[in-house]
């Protein structure tokens, strides 16, 4: 018996990324129609992937680069629009089913909102949103009537392995983390731009990379399962898995653990994302266990990456801590990708800022976005 599969129209937040590319692949496998396609300022490569697509429209987030980009789309039948509102604009559009959030950092907020209260299917790859405004967010797709999948690989392993239960039978979320380059290296004082972006398993964009390297990523994604599965922090493990291949697990009271695996390839969970809660055939093949060999995991190591630490001081906190913990991470790394500043002055910059933070309890979105751009100006 054939299944019929509902075929939502896509809007790829972030379309030129790492995240997007690997959309767009998947959509075109899937057969599932784009609808818009947004980046940032490379416009050439957003009018390649809007005509690649067919999509029927590009929004390009610098406003400037709008007359640029409607020359690049000129006579192609895509539509060109340019600034935040636009980008808004394309996530909430009625042609619209399911975005895919893959922009990178704070800058995805407001679409991310956006798209939860016109009540898509938000595909969210984006954990920066869920980590500086994780409750907005929810509330924002609750009053849309908006699903929530998520597509980072930890959390769509959770998502998976708790299909069918509920959070009171959680003992304990686990996510797994490769460790980074500098998994084995003892002195992190000299490491290089180039070193940390080399990842040992998967391939991505530059700001995860480096998250990735000083585990702030983990450590991200520790505040996202608690803001995705309503399950505290301090009941979410982080277990070092060199090999990338269990994606996550979860422990229940009784003892019994569940996990999900796959190939570290992002499609898997992008793809499933989409066709939730179906598992559709998909261009990644399972893994070979017999030739795998073993499957290692240890703890990590705190005192070295002591983004674990802040980031669970954050999530306790609550307030504008994850917010100011997110902005102060994200001028950090722009400044060490940019020379400015050495790799363990990350952990530094996170803590002073963290320490320095004046808090305010259950924080508007103006609130919010207040403390960003402070913590930005201050920091950077
Ligand atoms: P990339 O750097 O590869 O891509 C980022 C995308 O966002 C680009 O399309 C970029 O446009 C766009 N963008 C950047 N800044 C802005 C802005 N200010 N306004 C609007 N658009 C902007 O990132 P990744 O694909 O690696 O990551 C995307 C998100 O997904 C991140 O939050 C990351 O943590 C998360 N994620 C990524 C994974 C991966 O494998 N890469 C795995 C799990 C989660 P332009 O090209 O014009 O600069």
């Amino acid at each position: 018996m054939s299944e019929v599969v509902p075929v939502p129209a896509l809007c790829i937040l972030g379309a030129t990324g790492s995240i997007g590319a690997s959309t767009l692949d998947v959509a075109q496998r899937l057969g599932l129609p784009v609808y818009a396609v947004t980046a940032h300022r490379r416009v050439a490569e957003l009018a390649a992937c809007a005509v690649r697509a067919g999509a029927r429209l590009a929004v390009i987030g610098d406003p400037a680069l709008w007359p640029e980009l409607r020359r690049a789309l000129a006579g192609s039948g895509v539509a060109a629009a340019a600034g935040p509102q636009a980008l808004c604009e394309a996530a909430t559009a009625p042609e619209v089913g399911a975005v895919v959030a893959a922009i990178v950092g704070a800058a995805g907020l407001a679409p991310t909102i956006a798209a939860a209260r016109a009540g898509k299917r938000l595909c969210i790859a984006n954990k920066e949103p869920l980590v500086m405004a994780g409750p907005l967010v929810l509330a924002a797709a609750r009053a849309g009537g908006a699903q929530i999948v998520p597509v980072d690989s930890e959390h769509s392993a959770i998502f998976q392995c708790l299909e069918g239960h509920r959070v009171e039978e959680v003992a304990e979320l686990i996510l797994t983390a490769s460790g980074g380059p500098f998994r084995t290296v003892r002195d992190l004082s000299a490491v290089t731009v180039e070193q940390a972006l080399v990842h040992p398993t998967w391939s991505m964009g530059p700001k995860i990379t480096i998250d990735s390297a000083t585990l702030m990523n983990k450590s991200l994604e520790v505040i996202e399962a608690q803001v995705l599965f309503g399950v505290p922090a301090e009941r979410v493990r982080v277990l070092i898995h060199p090999q990338s291949i269990v994606h996550s697990m979860v422990a229940f009271r009784d003892g019994s653990v569940l996990a999900q695996l796959g190939l570290p390839d992002m499609r898997t969970p992008i793809q499933y994302a989409l066709t939730w809660p179906r598992h559709r055939p998909g261009p990644v093949p399972a893994p070979d266990f017999a030739r795998l060999g073993a499957l290692t995991f240890e703890e990590p190591d705190r005192r070295r990456f002591p983004s674990l630490d802040l980031a669970y001081e954050a999530a306790r906190r609550g307030g504008l801590a994850p917010a100011v913990l997110n902005a102060a991470n994200e001028v950090a790394v722009a400044a060490f990708l940019a020379g400015r500043v050495r790799f363990l002055d990350i952990f530094a910059i996170v803590e002073r800022a963290l320490r320095e933070l004046d808090d305010v309890a259950e924080p508007s979105l103006e609130d919010i976005l207040a403390a960003d751009a402070a913590t930005r100006a201050r920091y950077a």
